[in-house]
């Protein structure tokens, strides 16, 4: 077998994400953490390293965690790419909320700045023998309470007092406070279920079940069927009248309208609240399907024959087909010219980040055969003049003759061959790779 089908070593260590598969799934800012410390590094280092890579240009000030990881912005998806390149580890982006990019407007996702954590859950991960982790959920600033637990999650550190203490900081060790060093966990300590506001649980639930939810989706949720699911209840709960729609759920009018007939996305909190009227839940109006909805038993109203508003069409998004492109990928990994990973992506009409998420193994193969080959060939002259090269053995080959310098030298111009500085070696390459056997199959086609 080729060597370049082997699965290339990953740059940092491939940690498997905590949770996986629940809703007590890992959030990025702690994956990166802990992949800091299985490094034995800062996060401010191990952030550095990879934002050079990624973004070329740091500024003095930067500060990783500023960058809102697990949000749905562009930070996420490029940091998510990155670091499952890096680490040969894919779909890293399910550890952010970016699988509802398209149905939580960009701004209406309040990620918490101040790190909040759940003292027991912290206790209970150290309890089973496993390093402490921060959940997905409690990014969310909808959420305010540890479903599991049913106590409120914590900001201060219980031993220092002081705030900010979660992961904001150059060394992170998730579960210890970053400013007097001591364990943030606390069992057995129950508060009574009581003092919880059951909206503050039926939100950290709804939120829970949703990045449960995500990770095993069949295909990302979309802006329309989102709009669709909403004007199905509005249909049926407000006999199609947003305006009164608007008012149960308690946003402006102008909002609902913004939603139906223009361009806006709701917020997480506006989907929360429609989620609360109408009992479907979070997952179920963020995915479009209200399949197994029932209409809540609401006091009859005066019916009024309106004329009833057409259905929007359901416009589906096309879907990648992952078997398909796995297939492309192996085939450019055995042309006779390797190429980059952005050119796989153009020729794919995607985006690179979604190569090293779903086709992580394959894509990485792609970029070492890249790299392999610039390494082989010393800089980007050789690049230049290779496709000269090549005509100029196919031509000498032609005329029966065989390849020599003074043969070369007469067919390509001297401005490509003068910055070569190995030119017999670079013949030699251009030879090797004309004769290998693929080259032929490739060229018929
Ligand atoms: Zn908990
Ligand atoms: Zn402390």
């Amino acid at each position: 077998m080729n060597s370049v089908l082997n699965n290339p070593r990953s740059e940092l260590h491939a940690l498997q994400p905590l949770g996986e598969g629940t809703g007590d799934v890992e959030s990025l800012p702690s994956y990166f953490c802990r992949l800091a410390v299985s490094h034995s590094v800062s996060t401010l280092a191990l952030s550095r390293s990879i934002a050079q890579r990624i973004e070329h240009d740091v500024s003095q000030q930067f500060d990783w965690h500023q960058r809102r990881l697990a949000s749905t912005c562009e930070s996420a998806e490029t940091w998510s790419a990155a670091l499952s390149e890096l680490t040969a580890v894919p779909n890293l982006d399910k550890l952010t909320f970016l699988p509802w990019q398209y149905v939580i407007s960009r701004s209406g996702l309040s990620i918490v700045t101040r790190g909040q954590f759940c003292p027991s859950c912290f206790a209970e991960d150290l309890a089973q023998g496993r390093e402490p982790y921060f959940r997905l959920a409690w990014e969310s600033a909808e959420v305010s309470v540890c479903s599991r637990h049913a106590c409120s999650l914590e900001t201060h550190c219980p031993h220092c007092g002081k705030d900010n203490i979660r992961h904001t900081a150059a060394y992170v060790v998730p579960g210890w406070c970053t400013h007097c060093g001591e364990f943030l966990g606390k069992a057995g300590e129950m508060p009574a279920t009581t003092t919880i506001d059951p909206a503050e649980r039926w939100a950290a639930r709804q939120i829970g079940e949703l990045v449960h939810a995500q990770q095993t989706l069949a295909s990302t949720p979309t802006r329309d069927n989102l709009i669709n699911a909403i004007s199905q209840i509005i249909e049926e709960m407000d006999n199609g009248q947003s305006a009164l729609f608007a008012r149960r759920i308690g946003v402006a009018k102008s909002t609902v309208h913004n939603w139906l007939k223009g361009d806006g996305t709701p917020t997480l909190k506006a989907s929360l609240k429609i989620a609360a009227h109408s009992g479907a839940s979070l997952t179920q109006l963020l995915s479009g399907d209200l399949s197994t909805w029932v209409c809540p038993q609401i006091e009859p109203q005066l019916v009024l024959n309106l004329p009833q508003p057409k259905p929007r069409t359901r416009t589906v998004k096309r879907e990648r087909n992952w078997t398909e492109i796995e297939n492309q990928l192996q085939a450019f990994l055995v042309l006779p010219t390797p190429i980059t990973v952005r050119e796989a992506a153009q020729r794919l009409n995607i985006d690179t980040r979604l190569l090293y998420l779903r086709a992580n193994m394959l894509t990485r193969q792609l970029g070492e055969r890249w790299k392999d080959y610039l390494r082989r060939r010393q800089d980007e002259h050789v690049v230049n003049a290779w496709p000269h090269l090549e005509q100029a053995c196919i031509d000498i080959w032609a005329e029966g003759k065989s390849v020599t310098l003074r043969e070369v030298i007469a067919r390509v111009p001297a401005p490509i061959l003068a910055p070569l500085s190995n030119l017999l070696l670079n013949l030699k390459d251009v030879q090797s790779h004309l004769m290998r056997p693929d080259f032929e199959s490739e060229a018929a086609k």
